[in-house]
């Protein structure tokens, strides 16, 4: 199934891999205290809380279709890789993301860049498939762009504790080695129409990517924000989070910036549809669904 948004010259995709209720509140927001949660219940369940609190997720790329490119954002869990502390993501056997991405029409093959907002487990892992025991890059003709202190951090990371993250073995050193990686500063201009964002504090030098023209754009979030709740306390961070008190200066500046405006917001991970706008609330913002 693909969901597909048509905005001027751009046409963006979403390609689901998974859907469903992940982690507990209380353990994904380390600073969520019971009593804002239960200010916030009513609105949160039952499309973004499940009943026993736990956040409703999607796990997805977004496809950029420009005149001139295909752009891949952010490459989920794939399949067949070892997460032995995920249950849910290890060696996972689905044929869901790669339906997804036929229903688009297009193929592995039509992809010409496909950009991770950050170097998580769930954002690199189509970069790679398994290939008679050997991890190959699984878009054949794209060129991957990472941030580069994004990739210098996770590269020592893996040197220095290869077993806290086993993605950087199979999903991001492989394309490295292949010499398919565009290494840019996060606040890169692609073109005319796509540019990077930068937006630290969930990873060291995660991004976000601006698409389109004034008037009929969007911002592809990547996890800059994780759940509505963070749009209303940007200064809520989450589990896995390299400086929670950066992400939520990034959150108030991004959103500070697109609130209010005909800007479409597309997250990594809210349910779907997963897009929305922002709007002024209170000291903050909301998100409002469209
Ligand atoms: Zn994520």
């Amino acid at each position: 199934m693909s969901a597909q948004i048509r905005m001027g010259s751009i046409t963006i995709h979403r390609i689901v891999e998974q859907e469903g209720p992940f982690f507990k509140a209380l353990e994904f927001f380390p600073e969520l205290t019971e009593e804002l949660l239960g200010e916030n219940r009513a609105w949160l369940q039952p499309r973004f809380f499940d009943a026993n609190d736990q956040l409703m997720l999607c796990i997805q790329s977004y496809l950029v279709q420009t005149p001139h490119h295909n752009i891949l954002i952010d490459t989920c869990v794939g399949n067949h890789k070892e997460r032995p502390t995920r249950p849910f993501w290890h060696l996972m056997k689905s044929d869901r993301y790669e339906k997804s991405l036929a229903a688009t029409g297009l193929g592995v093959g039509d992809i010409d860049f496909v950009m991770c907002t950050h170097l998580h487990t769930d954002h690199v892992g189509w970069n790679t498939r398994l290939e008679n025991g050997r991890w190959v890059p699984t878009f054949p003709k794209a060129r991957y762009v990472f941030a580069d202190r994004e990739l210098a951090f996770w590269t020592k990371r893996q040197q220095d504790k290869p077993a806290a993250c086993p993605w950087i073995a199979d999903s991001v050193l492989p394309i490295v080695a292949a010499n398919r990686a565009d290494v840019v500063k996060s606040d890169w201009a692609f073109n005319d129409l796509v540019a990077l964002i930068p937006t630290p504090g969930h990873s060291i030098d995660h991004f976000s990517v601006h698409v389109g023209k004034p008037g009929a754009d969007a911002v592809v979030t990547g996890d800059m924000i994780h759940s509505p709740l963070q749009a209303r306390y940007p200064e809520l961070g989450m589990m896995a989070d390299y400086d929670s008190a950066q992400a939520g200066r990034s959150r108030r500046e991004l959103f500070g910036r697109f609130c209010d405006t005909s800007t479409l917001i597309c997250t990594a991970h809210f349910p779907s549809p997963s897009t929305g706008r922002v709007v002024r609330w209170r000291d903050a913002f909301d998100f409002v669904a469209a």
